[in-house]
């Protein structure tokens, strides 16, 4: 869902569903972002059974009724990952965004 601020590079991870291999997959999910947008009936059981606690934050955009990410907090963390030493970073699906808070 997004850049994390650190200092120390991320750990390339392997994708449980399709194979590839990059370091925007999280090592809790264990499943990429491509998968869990166009293969969510494969994906999500994988990613909800590495991390359940936390299942539903991370799957926001499945679940309409929880709110959006704001343009505000998702700037905020495209800043904080810059400063945080990351040069490729960038916020997609903009429109997605909510201006409300
Ligand atoms: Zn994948």
């Amino acid at each position: 869902m997004w850049p994390v601020a650190t200092a120390e590079p991320l750990p390339e991870q392997v994708c449980s569903v399709c194979g590839s291999r990059s370091r925007l997959i999280a090592a809790q999910l264990g499943v990429c972002l491509d998968c869990i947008r166009d293969r969510p009936q494969e994906a999500l059981p994988i990613s909800d059974a590495a991390h359940p606690a936390a299942g539903h934050r991370q799957h926001a955009f499945v679940f309409p009724d929880l709110p959006r990410t704001s343009v505000r907090h998702a700037e905020e963390t495209v800043a904080a990952a810059r400063a945080a030493g990351l040069h490729t970073v960038r916020i997609g699906n903009r429109h997605l965004l909510s201006r409300e808070y």
